[in-house]
């Protein structure tokens, strides 16, 4: 989709002497922090071509680094894809597909809050890393990042918060300071949640002008509504467009108005984000040995299929997001990859690194490997939505520059060429109608390939804390 600056595809043949020279110098592995970005598209940072200068300690970082320019997540929220992540599994494979939302559907339905985690049969990234002799540490900002699902396993030190900011993840970090700075390898998780909704305007990088909403409602800390959600949109500001407006023209000029803003309030988010993650960098002096991978869980949609957010859909906006891997000075690699990637990828890229074998059940691959195009890679993309009465699925499947959206609850079929399309505008499901149907004989052919683990659930509502669990999340949605 993306072909930025005209740079060429990394060559081969340098991985070897990299991977030669990490196992001369030391037989220490070198230690990794693992950065997620909730919600961020990868078309937001400059690396990626935007030219807002929203992200210039991201866009440092990807100077000397591996930038791939067509990674994909593989669904549109926190839950399944960071198990995927972590797993190198699909959604489908470890189960994880609905996260907190599914112990609402049980309430109603078994009277227990049931959730769903990651298998116990199944080795996550950082048991595997600690099992090699990492140090791990974990910071989550996500309700959804939390022991219940499993995301806990395999770090000697886990920190979860709901949505408290950069600032306070960076803080829980800073707690372990001296212990990740001491001489044998750690592997840190840093998962900010900022771009994720409520967007907060973040000064001094919030600059818009705010008179159009004067005597709006404001939040308690004086915020106004308009720019915090898109709950808040629909309820403030649409609601101002209405009663105000004149005539359709005007309700569509405000209505986008109404979207600027939050996409001023969702950038500046960003920025701020990109400053805290320079701060931690600085505060933990991680230097140029340190491997760094810079990655979102997914993307968030800021207007092209008709809402701001990330709800139940698939399309691109969801899908894309950066994916960046700075590896030491002598591993000698740093360029641009535009083969097809995914976060799934990140898993067995790290084990190699670190010189573990992995599975070769794993659905991801190195991303050390050959990327030079010559392979044609598929990836699947899934959302699930599970109720008391019924199920709801999407699924799509990307291959060779097209992509095809089916759904469980609906005969449209959705294919589009996203080379000439790229925010899936067009469906050409009708005209290429031969193609859409080998694209999804070929989707049923993979998932139906795929290995499934039995999935697990826990019933939270036997903790004797969840009532205050349930508090402190602040939600009974499925949080995303
Ligand atoms: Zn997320």
């Amino acid at each position: 989709m993306r072909n930025l600056l005209g740079l060429q595809p990394l060559t081969l043949g340098i991985l070897a002497l990299g991977l030669a020279a990490c196992g001369t110098q030391a037989q220490r592995p070198p230690s990794i922090v693992l950065v997620v970005a909730d919600t961020l598209r990868a078309d937001r940072l400059g690396v990626y071509g935007h030219e807002g200068q929203l992200t210039p300690f991201i866009d440092s970082l990807a100077s000397e680094a591996l930038v791939y320019e067509n990674a994909r997540s593989v669904s549109s929220w926190t839950a399944p894809s960071m198990a995927s992540m972590f797993t190198s599994l699909y959604p489908s494979q470890h189960g994880v597909v609905t996260g907190f939302s599914l112990s609402m559907a049980n309430a109603a339905n078994k009277g227990g809050a049931m959730i769903n985690r990651i298998p116990a049969t199944v080795e996550s990234l950082p048991e595997a890393l600690r099992a090699a002799g990492y140090r791990t540490f974990g910071v989550a900002d996500n309700p959804n990042i939390v022991s219940q699902l499993g995301f806990e396993r395999g770090f000697d030190r886990f920190h979860a918060s709901n949505y408290e900011g950069a600032e306070a993840v960076n803080a829980a970090a800073l707690q372990w300071k001296s212990e990740i700075q001491s001489p044998e390898p750690f592997f840190l998780y840093l998962h900010y949640m900022d771009p994720h909704q409520p967007y907060h305007p973040r000064r001094p990088w919030f600059a818009f002008d705010e008179r159009e909403i004067e005597g709006a409602p404001a939040d308690e800390d004086g915020t106004p509504m308009g720019f915090v959600s898109e709950a808040g949109l629909r309820a403030v500001h649409i609601r101002r467009v209405i009663e105000g407006a004149q005539d359709a023209q005007e309700i569509e000029a405000r209505l986008a108005y109404g979207v600027d803003l939050a996409i001023a309030a969702y950038e500046s988010e960003i920025r701020y984000l990109d400053e805290h993650v320079r701060q931690i960098f600085e505060q933990l002096a991680l230097d140029s040995e340190t491997v760094v991978v810079f990655v979102s869980d997914h993307g968030e949609e800021l207007g092209e299929h008709g809402s701001i957010g990330h709800p139940f859909k698939l399309y691109d906006e969801l899908l894309s997001v950066p994916l960046i891997l700075r590896l030491p000075p002598k591993f000698n690699r740093a360029g641009r990859i535009n083969g097809l990637t995914s976060i799934m990828d990140i898993h067995p890229t790290l084990l190699e690194i670190a010189g573990i074998s992995a599975d070769s059940a794993l659905a991801g691959k190195s991303l050390l490997g050959p990327m030079d195009g010559s392979e044609e890679r598929e990836l699947l993309a899934m959302r699930t939505h599970e109720r008391a009465i019924d199920t709801h699925k999407l699924e799509a499947l990307l291959s060779g520059g097209s992509k095809l959206i089916i759904s469980s609850t609906s005969e449209t079929v959705e294919f589009y060429d996203l080379s000439s399309d790229a925010t899936e505008q067009h469906n050409l499901a009708a005209a290429h109608a031969a193609k859409a149907e080998q694209f999804k004989a070929r989707l049923s052919a993979m998932q139906a390939s795929l290995t499934t683990f039995e999935r697990e659930f826990i019933d939270l509502s036997l903790d004797e804390n969840f009532d205050q669990m349930m508090r402190d999340l602040g939600y009974l949605g499925d949080g995303e």
